[in-house]
């Protein structure tokens, strides 16, 4: 369902706008970074002043600090009324934490999304659940706008595309998809490279932390959910950060007996990040939602204020309701 009108609309409000203010969601992930750092990379060139960044914590996992990160700035130096503001891989306004105020004093807000839980925000909404990635919504309009894709921008969507099809092998995996990524491959990505930073390294205390949460991980054979949590203390015995256990969940998850993976993440200001994944029994998106938070059918999460059991308690007993 892919929205070609907008898609032009948006390119034309970015080729018109003299300065671009790019902004992600949260604990930036590949693609969200990817798709961001690529249209910034492009918009630069075109002789574009342009500013990136995303809301604090504002930390880089180091798997994805390959990127190139040039045009990044720290919330606190964003641009306070942006001429254009673009918000990419986010679904709703609170997903970029306090650079929504940034975008509130905007002269234009334009959105790059896939999620399904996206009801369609700012001035103009480009939101394709269709799309795999945010990536495959940038690449597309760089088509449009006619603006080549160097081998920076390459590695950045290919990063994008790679990581949110989990290498290609996710359900929203299409021939477009591949289409794309032969394309980004054609014009300099290096896919050895980019997975090498992505997928076959940790920090030591990566291990650390994931036996001590998938040595507490207990299974509900009934309700098919396997579940576990991860403490502040776990990262700090470990010498680890939050941006460093996104990957947590693939481990977790892979559990046959369990249709359902939960992982509960405990922030010592009392915060509870939750994720979710389905084999696709569930839909986890609609779910998270339904919790204020959001994502896909089978990848998604929300953000409470609650005592860790509660949370869980609040996931069991809606788990039905979304099968
Ligand atoms: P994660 O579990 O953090 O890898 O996120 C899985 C999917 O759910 C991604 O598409 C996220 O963008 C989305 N997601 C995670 N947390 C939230 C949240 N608090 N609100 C809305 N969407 C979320
Ligand atoms: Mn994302
Ligand atoms: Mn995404």
């Amino acid at each position: 369902m892919s929205d070609v009108s907008s898609k032009q609309e948006a390119a034309r409000a970015i080729e018109e706008a003299s300065k671009i203010s790019l902004v992600c969601h949260v604990g930036p992930d590949g693609d969200a970074l990817g798709s961001m750092l690529a249209l910034a990379e492009a918009a630069a060139s075109h002789g574009k002043e342009v500013q990136a960044s995303f809301g604090s914590p504002f930390v880089i996992q180091d798997n994805l600090s390959f990127l190139p990160v040039s045009h990044l700035v720290p919330p606190g130096d964003f641009d306070e009324s942006p001429e254009l503001m673009v918000l990419l891989d986010a679904g709703s306004p609170d997903r970029i934490g306090e650079l929504a105020a940034n975008a509130k004093a905007a002269d234009k807000v334009l959105v790059l999304d896939h999620h399904v839980t996206n009801e369609g925000f700012g001035d103009i909404a480009v939101v394709d659940p269709g799309a795999a990635a945010t990536g495959e919504i940038v690449y597309d309009i760089l088509l449009l706008l006619d603006w080549p894709i160097t081998p920076q921008i390459a590695t950045s969507l290919h990063t994008a595309l790679v990581t949110d099809t989990g290498r290609f092998q996710y359900s929203n995996t299409t021939p477009r998809t591949l289409e794309i990524a032969s394309e980004l491959i054609a014009a300099g990505a290096e896919p050895a490279r980019i997975g090498q930073h992505v997928y076959e390294e940790v920090p030591f205390g990566y291990l650390q932390a994931a036996a001590a949460v998938l040595g507490r991980a207990h299974l509900d054979v009934d309700m098919s959910v396997v579940s576990s949590h991860v403490t502040e203390d776990d990262l700090s015995a470990s010498g680890i950060g939050w941006a460093d256990i996104d990957g947590l969940i693939d481990t977790l998850r892979l559990a046959r007996e369990a249709d359902t993976a939960v992982l509960l993440k405990q922030h010592s200001d009392g915060r509870v990040k939750a994720s979710m994944r389905s084999r696709g029994r569930t839909d986890v998106g609609s779910l998270a939602a339904e919790l204020g938070g959001g994502g896909h059918r089978l990848a998604a999460g929300f953000t409470i204020e609650a005592e860790l059991g509660d949370v869980l308690a609040q996931v069991m007993s809606r788990l039905t309701s979304h099968r």
